[in-house]
């Protein structure tokens, strides 16, 4: 799977005309998938590809064109709009449809005419979750971010020695993840006022984003049969954006023993394209570990995942306040970071270190990167670390001011994968909106 094929071949261009303007996020080198129908409609949510600025709407296209049975096989329940089921069939399904619909949307594809009834404006959708998320991890790989915030926390211990050798997790609450265009209500919760021994009760009075990957799992692994990092990759089906929405205050006072509880639990946003690892091939890079820092144990190590372990998406994070909805103003860029620069870990080693003692994952899973911040104070990935805990505040282009987030704000993320010889792709949008 993990080698480029005639689907990443950058001549292809598409008879859908806007896959073939170099910003699209969304060229035939792409092909995401996300759930969806019409808005404003009681239609079944399908299944649905993207393709430039129209999706494919593969329960209408199936049966628009005609398949070989093994196609038809693959095919069947995502015609049934059922994504978790598509992804337990495994990598060679996986390809064989990325394959059919590449050659089906190929400029020149006899397919068109059939096909071409089956495109609906992207701008015309409203989406689901892409697929059923059983169990949700949310990881800590972003190594200046657990710097920053260690600092933050324990001004005298940052690090923690085991940060080196263990990717540090959590288990999440996947009731709660939403799609992009959610809002999201203030939490309540429990703080610790400054110089106090009691806690009082209310409203979130720091609340934050964290910009992250979300990687879904694919195929599953049996209850005790750990998947070695060889087998790792295999096992995981694609990429969304994820915004691990945070309570800062109410984090502040419960993460001791036990780590994050309440302060993650109300909200996650996630894309709703899952970019395939399949087209994220070209966009591969080493996995490298500074000069002096241990190597990872053995389990979490192979020389695949040091040849090409990690792949280079560029991340944005975007602010519209209330009043610049209100002006008509654009979102504006907060940070930018690149996954590779931030993370300590890669896809491979998380799938290989959560399974390692016998959990099983099943498919759907979500596994998040935890907070993908840049080297340089300015590419941080979270408010916490822009405010500088919230001593500095963030003026934005119109004079206003944000140490967290206010009630009105929306949040985007974006993605974007670029490198010389293949066509860029990106992510779409993740975004959320902070009610009031
Ligand atoms: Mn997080």
């Amino acid at each position: 799977m993990n080698h480029l094929d005639a689907t990443h071949d950058p001549a292809l261009r598409s008879w859908v005309a806007s896959a073939n303007d170099g910003a699209t996020d969304f060229p035939i080198q792409n092909l995401p998938y996300a759930r969806a129908r019409r808005a404003g409609t009681e239609e079944p949510w399908r299944i649905m590809v993207a393709i430039g600025d129209q999706a494919l709407d593969l329960a209408a296209a199936v049966l628009a064109a005609e398949h070989t049975d093994a196609q038809a096989a693959a095919l069947a329940p995502l015609v049934r709009g059922d994504l978790n089921a598509f992804m337990a069939r495994g990598p060679a399904d996986w390809q064989l449809v990325r394959e059919s619909l590449s050659r089906a949307l190929t400029m020149g594809s006899p397919a068109e005419v059939a096909l071409a009834p089956c495109l609906i404006a992207q701008s015309a959708l409203e989406f689901a979750l892409p697929c059923t998320i059983g169990d949700y991890t949310d990881f800590y790989t972003g190594i200046h971010h657990a710097t920053t915030v260690g600092k933050l926390f324990r001004p005298d211990n940052p690090l923690l020695p085991n940060y080196q050798w263990v990717p540090i997790g959590y288990h999440g609450r996947a009731s709660s993840i939403g799609v992009s265009g959610q809002t999201v209500r203030r939490p309540m919760g429990q703080t610790l006022p400054p110089g106090s021994t009691v806690p009082q009760f209310g409203p979130c009075k720091r609340l934050d984003f964290e910009l992250e990957l979300g990687l879904i799992v694919g195929t599953g692994n049996a209850l005790g049969e750990p998947v070695s990092i060889d087998q790792a990759e295999s096992h995981l089906f694609g990429v969304v954006l994820l915004n691990d929405w945070s309570a800062r205050d109410v984090q502040a006072w419960e993460y001791q023993p036990l780590g994050p509880f309440l302060s993650k639990n109300f909200a996650t946003t996630i894309s709703p394209w899952v970019v395939t690892m399949a087209a994220l091939v070209p966009f591969r890079v080493p996995f490298t570990r500074p000069a002096g820092d241990p190597q990872p144990l053995p389990y979490l190590d192979n020389a695949a995942n040091r040849a090409a372990g990690a792949i280079d998406i560029a991340l944005e994070v975007q602010i519209e306040t209330a009043a610049m909805a209100h002006a008509g103003q654009p979102p504006v860029t907060l940070s930018a970071s690149r996954w590779p620069d931030a993370a300590y870990w890669t896809a491979a080693q998380l799938v290989a270190h959560h399974t390692v003692g016998g959990c099983n994952l099943q498919p759907g899973d979500l596994l998040g990167t935890g907070t993908l911040s840049g080297p340089a104070p300015e590419q941080a990935g979270s408010l916490l670390e822009l405010s500088m805990g919230g001593k500095t505040p963030v003026t934005l282009p119109n004079g206003e001011q944000r140490t967290f987030l206010a009630d009105g704000d929306r949040v985007v993320l974006r993605g974007r994968c670029a490198v010389a010889g293949a066509v860029g792709i990106g992510f779409g949008e993740c975004s959320g909106r902070i009610a009031g």
